[in-house]
């Protein structure tokens, strides 16, 4: 079992779903960029502030903003079993930091598992993403609803939909993810740590596709 993954894939490509079924399952902590920055801004500290413009806009908050807060969290984490890093490296030089990082504080090399889902589906996955306010549980008003309209099924809390998935937005964090994020794969390919999965179907048929390979490594 490898010590630390990267789920790799565009944004509503089911990362964040996937995610917590992987960690539940082989104990990894799951490490979301998205998630930290979300909590910054709605505690509005200076990171906060400094992120929430790129994150409306749908761009990428600037690479040294985003590698000092992994730098910090995976000092924290250093006894972790593995983590699972969900969002981030989302550009080669991300990732060439985290190849660094993990270095430096005698962690496992990550490997990467990338999620193939087509931008004509991304859209209706993202328009229909709604998440919860307290928890940060991940549901689909079609794809993965909740029990009762608007509720968590894991907390009770409020279900809402994230200011920045509306179409507009979307499309330009699916562009940034083709021109940015992209070049992640033949980065991952050439270093042997690239494993692709098809991350259309439903959730539990996409999550055995990754089980099956996590379980095999
Ligand atoms: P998605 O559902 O699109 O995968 P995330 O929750 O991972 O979204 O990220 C939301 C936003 O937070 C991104 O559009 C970007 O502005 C910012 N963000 C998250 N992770 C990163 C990262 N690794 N590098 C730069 N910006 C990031
Ligand atoms: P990401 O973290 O990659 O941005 P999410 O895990 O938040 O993606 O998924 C985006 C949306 O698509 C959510 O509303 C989620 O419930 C839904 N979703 C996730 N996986 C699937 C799937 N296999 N089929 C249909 N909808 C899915
Ligand atoms: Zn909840």
């Amino acid at each position: 079992m490898a010590k630390n993954v990267v789920l790799l894939g565009p944004p509503g490509a089911g990362k964040g779903t996937q995610a917590e079924r992987i960690s539940k399952k082989y104990g990894l902590v799951q490490l979301s960029t998205g998630d930290m920055l979300r909590e910054a801004v709605k505690k509005g500290t200076p990171l906060g502030m400094q992120a929430k413009s790129y994150m409306d806009k749908g761009e990428l908050v600037p690479d040294d903003v985003v590698i000092g807060i992994v730098r910090e969290k995976l000092k924290e984490l250093k006894n972790a079993p593995g983590v699972l890093f969900d969002g981030f490296p989302r550009t080669v030089e991300q990732a060439k930091a985290l190849d660094s990082m993990l270095e430096e504080e005698e962690l496992s090399p990550v490997m990467v598992i990338q999620m193939e889902v087509d931008d004509s589906e991304i859209i209706e996955r993202l328009t229909g993403r709604r998440v919860c306010e307290k928890c940060g549980a991940n549901y689909h008003v079609k794809f993965n609803p909740p029990q009762k309209n608007g509720t968590c099924d894991a907390c009770g809390g409020p279900l809402v939909q994230r200011a920045d998935d509306n179409e507009e937005t979307v499309r330009n964090r699916l562009k940034v993810y083709h021109q940015s994020t992209s070049p992640l794969v033949g980065y991952y390919r050439e270093a042997g740590k690239l494993r692709v999965v098809g991350g259309s179907g439903s959730i539990d048929e996409v999550f055995s596709r990754i089980d099956s390979i996590l379980s095999s490594v």
